[in-house]
């Protein structure tokens, strides 16, 4: 048998991957790290070293937690089949899952990733409404499939990309740091934008299929929504008769610890849910979330079959990751490790001016970074050299946004205050080290 850990060094591996994977995959860190193995927030390398993770926010529960790995074992060890047969680990899945949202959020559809939740929701909004056009907030990503690269600027306007197709329609990110509005109403302020274009459609005589928006912006930048956002543009959009769909693929399932779901934070009941990385804890499960109404408007004769999405070992995971989140309070543990976490990094603010804001809730968090707190030039090339810095000091971080300036803080939610610490503490030397060149 293959000697996963041990057998192959780094550089064989490098030229491997060069020579057999795709070339458009990246690697994280000018030094690429070997992982074998993780536990709760640690990843280990191939010689033993621990990092402290504070990237993941797929193994949400913690690296290879025993309750969810046991819990798949088990149900492997006796069937994995498909939706088609009856089956409790299922039932009692959609059960569990829809009791953690408001009604009338109460059908589920299961699937593989976040990018096949997706596709799926714009297939009911545009079913629903007979309508194609889409609206899509700007810098978004939402997942890796044709048509959803078609709604993600992060892709479609970016290197490689061809822009965005005619149905794709983009507002402004509602971002209250870096955008053009910065006031108390900020949120009904970009709001607006949605209804600039649903004027436009109606001109053309058409109408809307949907408004898709993450709960929180993670590929924006960690941008948390103003006040009234979600609320005012739902209000557009329903009065055009599309669908609201909240992707809560990064956000979901406690990380935000104030709240299950991020759209609760903005006090509205979206149409449609996309979840996807955190729910299986690293195995590939992901799901829509509907209305009854919605659900039966895609009834129409089509089967929706799917697989792998919803096998009994899938679910079995599932209910395992409701269950530790549950046991383990990890909701409020990150509301409380995370506004820790977020008052150390605001002491580290006042110290050094490289950090323009720092912002989040629970254990997602952004910390961005500015040459200049006036003009707020993009401090991009530091945001990087910090990132190296960090992982020679065994702490995995990652940088996202606009500029690639924001550092993203997304850990398993079994990080600690201890952990936290242990960030600032090394981040405090790092960026004094930035300051002396
Ligand atoms: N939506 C959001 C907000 C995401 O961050 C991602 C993945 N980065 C996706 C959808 C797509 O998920 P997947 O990679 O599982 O297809």
């Amino acid at each position: 048998m293959l000697d996963t850990v041990t057998t192959r060094s780094k550089e064989d591996l490098l030229r491997a991957r060069d020579k057999h994977l795709g070339k458009n995959l990246s690697i994280s860190y000018k030094d690429p790290l070997k992982i074998v193995r993780g536990k709760g927030q640690y990843l280990y390398d191939e010689t033993g070293n621990a990092f402290l993770d504070c990237v993941n926010n797929v193994c949400h529960v913690g690296h290879c937690h025993p309750k969810v790995v046991t819990a798949g074992q088990a149900q492997m060890e006796i069937l994995n089949t498909n939706t088609r047969y009856l089956h409790d680990n299922i039932i009692n899945y959609a059960e569990w899952l829809t009791s953690t949202f408001p009604d009338p959020l109460n059908v589920c559809f299961f699937v593989n990733s976040g990018s096949e939740a997706n596709d799926l929701a714009l297939r009911l909004a545009r079913t629903h409404t007979g309508q194609q056009d889409t609206i899509v907030i700007d810098h978004a990503y939402h997942g890796h499939t044709q048509s959803l690269i078609d709604i993600s600027p992060y892709k479609h306007d970016a290197r490689g990309g061809q822009g965005a197709p005619p149905t794709t329609h983009k507002v402004r990110m509602p971002d209250s740091y870096r955008g053009d509005y910065k006031t108390e109403n900020a949120g009904a302020l970009y709001a607006r934008d949605i209804a600039g274009v649903i004027e436009n459609l109606k001109g053309q005589g058409k109408g809307v299929a949907g408004f898709i928006g993450e709960s929180a912006l993670g590929c924006g930048g960690q941008i948390f929504l103003p006040e009234g956002y979600f609320e005012t543009v739902y209000a557009h959009v329903r009065a055009a008769g599309g669908v609201c769909i909240a992707d809560e693929v990064q956000v979901g399932f406690g990380r935000v610890g104030t709240h299950m779901w991020a759209f609760e934070m903005q006090g509205v009941v979206p149409d449609i849910v996309t979840l996807g990385k955190p729910m299986g804890n690293g195995h590939p499960l992901a799901a829509v979330i509907t209305t009854p109404e919605i659900a039966a408007s895609f009834a129409n004769g089509m089967e929706y079959f799917n697989t792998f999405g919803g096998n009994p070992v899938s679910c079995a995971i599932g209910l395992a990751v409701l269950e530790v989140i549950q046991e383990e309070g990890l909701q409020k543990h990150a509301l409380e490790v995370g506004s820790y976490f977020l008052e150390g990094l605001r002491q580290l603010q006042e110290k050094h001016a490289l950090i323009g804001d720092v912002r989040g809730s629970g254990l997602f968090i952004g910390i961005e970074l500015v040459k200049d707190r006036g003009t707020l030039e993009p401090a991009t090339a530091e945001a990087n050299q910090i990132i190296q810095e960090m992982r020679q000091r065994h702490i995995l971080l990652s940088t996202d946004g606009p500029y690639e300036n924001v550092i993203k803080i997304k850990p398993p939610l079994v990080f600690s205050k201890e952990n936290a610490a242990q960030v600032i503490s090394n981040l405090a030397k790092v960026l004094s080290d930035l300051m002396k060149m």
